[in-house]
């Protein structure tokens, strides 16, 4: 496990890094991993010597299931409460991707296509208890009073449900609005799966307006919000020169 800082840790597996923010008295758990992968996730935990027990609430950025799959386990095992957002719900009680949407370039859709049609994506689906919490909207009106010093913000593109905290220290955990995983020439820094490009750059713009200074990925290592900025501004010229 590694420290980021006194409020926040990380821990991955397989691709998927997973975040755990301490509370006054819990912890808050962003993410899970695959259905498969409970007994690597639950050696994490106990290297830190954090038991379930300890973890209140479960923040899911969305319900794909390298996020999601063993959050039904998890929940079953423990006392902590859901926190998603609205768009999950459909998809977490079925267990299922929300497939509207495509890969951002063929090349990765060649690559990935013929993988995905063997990988199985759906997990075991759960249901909202009324004891959880359903975010809506941009999530700022209703978000919850947990003891950390951010925000959650909703930051779609990759997937409608996708929420981010803010933190005012300006680290930002973001789940797959972005990526730094592979960094292959246009890709960078781009989910690979995409349900609307031009969402995910108005996420962008929110979470450097929301005082983003360094993102944490779901994939890949932390990077800096600029590298976001610079993106954005190298697109809109390009867009200026297409469109001149
Ligand atoms: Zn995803």
């Amino acid at each position: 496990m590694k420290k980021i800082n006194d409020q926040i840790l990380s821990f991955k597996i397989g691709l998927t890094n997973n975040f755990l923010i301490k509370l006054s008295g819990g912890y808050l758990l962003v993410d899970t991993n695959y259905y498969h992968k409970y007994k690597q996730f639950l050696k994490e935990l106990k290297s830190e010597k954090i038991s379930l027990g300890e973890i209140s609430y479960l923040f899911l950025t969305h319900h794909h299931d390298d996020h999601a799959g063993l959050a039904k386990r998890f929940l079953l095992n423990s006392q902590a409460k859901l926190i998603v957002h609205n768009n999950a719900i459909p998809f977490l009680k079925m267990g299922i991707h929300d497939n509207r949407g495509k890969h951002w370039n063929k090349w990765i859709q060649q690559m990935l296509n013929p993988l995905s049609k063997k990988i199985n994506h759906n997990y075991p689906g759960l249901k909202v208890r009324k004891e959880d919490f359903i975010l809506e909207g941009d999530c700022l009106k209703n978000s919850l009073d947990l003891g950390i010093a951010g925000k959650i913000i909703s930051t779609p593109g990759h997937s409608s449900d996708s929420i981010s905290i803010v933190f005012n220290d300006g680290n930002a955990i973001v789940g797959d609005v972005a990526m730094n995983l592979f960094n292959l020439g246009e890709t960078k820094y781009r989910p690979f799966f995409i349900q609307d490009i031009n969402e995910i750059y108005k996420s962008w713009r929110k979470l450097i307006k929301f005082g983003a200074k360094i993102i944490f990925p779901a994939h890949g290592k932390s990077f800096a919000a600029d590298k976001l900025s610079k993106k954005l501004h190298d697109i809109k010229k390009a867009e200026h020169i297409t469109n001149s």
